[in-house]
């Protein structure tokens, strides 16, 4: 904010991976950081690096497809932080397989947590947005949203945050928020190790085979997308909006 008033970030699925690394560059940037997982215990890793490195930060447990569990978690960071005008939705599964073998669990359970999680906290933060005249949201996407083989859940999904990110942008921009989305290529975390087990390979050669693939001849990190998340909740990133960021080390999504 441009009067340099302490602001309030909810990071979801901040337990672990792109979310904990996301927390925690939010945190060295000086917003106080709910730290929103499905267990409240599991973000404990991430709070005390939060507070190890002089930052503020607050473990909420919450499942973001429960509307009543994302109403009190944003009443209680609201309570014990102040109001929240950042928020990233980043918190995601996989339920991969080929469309014929795809259950309506695998399709409902991705489409949950990603979309409907993503609408919920959005509309559960967004009136703190509006009362400050302010605000950032940031949604998780993946170069999935142009289609992948195995994944007509989740690139779904992830072609539903774009929607949901432009949309967001054209209602709030006249309130000071600004909406974007980041569609990370491959990076390393528990959620790529999982599919290389599913297929079969070890962690180590599926990110080598991924890496010789990309133009930057390596995969990503999570401080990859915790770098470009930084700069879209920034004052200075205040005229751009409704965009969808690839980080995927080349132009190819
Ligand atoms: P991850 O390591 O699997 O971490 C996801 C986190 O989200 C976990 O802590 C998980 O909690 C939490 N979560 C799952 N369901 C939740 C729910 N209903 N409510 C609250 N939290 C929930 O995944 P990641 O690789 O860091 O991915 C983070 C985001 O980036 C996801 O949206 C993913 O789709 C997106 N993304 C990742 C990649 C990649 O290559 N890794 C690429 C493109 C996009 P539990 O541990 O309790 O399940």
């Amino acid at each position: 904010m441009a009067d340099g008033t302490r602001q309030v970030a909810v990071v979801s699925g901040a337990a672990r991976g792109i979310g904990a690394a996301i927390a925690k560059r939010l945190g060295s940037d000086g917003f106080a950081v709910a730290v929103l997982d499905l267990d409240e215990s599991s973000c404990a890793d991430t709070v005390s690096a939060i507070r190890a490195a002089g930052g503020e930060a607050l473990a909420v447990g919450a499942d973001v497809s429960d509307e009543a569990a994302v109403a009190t978690a944003v009443d209680r960071i609201a309570g014990e932080l102040g109001p929240p005008t950042v928020v990233v939705n980043n918190a995601g599964i996989t339920r991969d397989n080929l469309l014929f073998k795809m259950s309506v669990d695998d399709w409902d359970a991705v489409m949950n947590v990603h979309l409907r999680g993503a609408f919920l906290l959005t509309r559960a933060v967004q009136k703190h947005m509006v009362d400050a005249r302010w605000g950032r949201i940031v949604n998780l996407s993946s170069i999935s949203a142009l289609g992948n083989r195995g994944q007509a859940n989740y690139s779904a999904a992830k072609a539903g945050m774009q929607g949901l990110t432009k949309t967001l942008a054209l209602e709030l921009g006249q309130f000071g928020v600004t909406a974007n989305a980041i569609a990370p290529g491959f990076i390393a975390t528990e959620m790529t190790e999982a599919t290389a087990q599913r297929l079969g390979v070890s962690f180590d050669e599926f990110k080598a085979t991924i890496a010789a693939e990309t133009p930057v001849r390596r995969v990503g990190v999570p401080d990859d997308i915790a770098h470009t998340v930084s700069f879209l909740v920034s004052e200075g990133a205040g005229y751009v909006s409704g965009q969808v960021i690839y980080v995927a080390g080349g132009p190819k999504a």
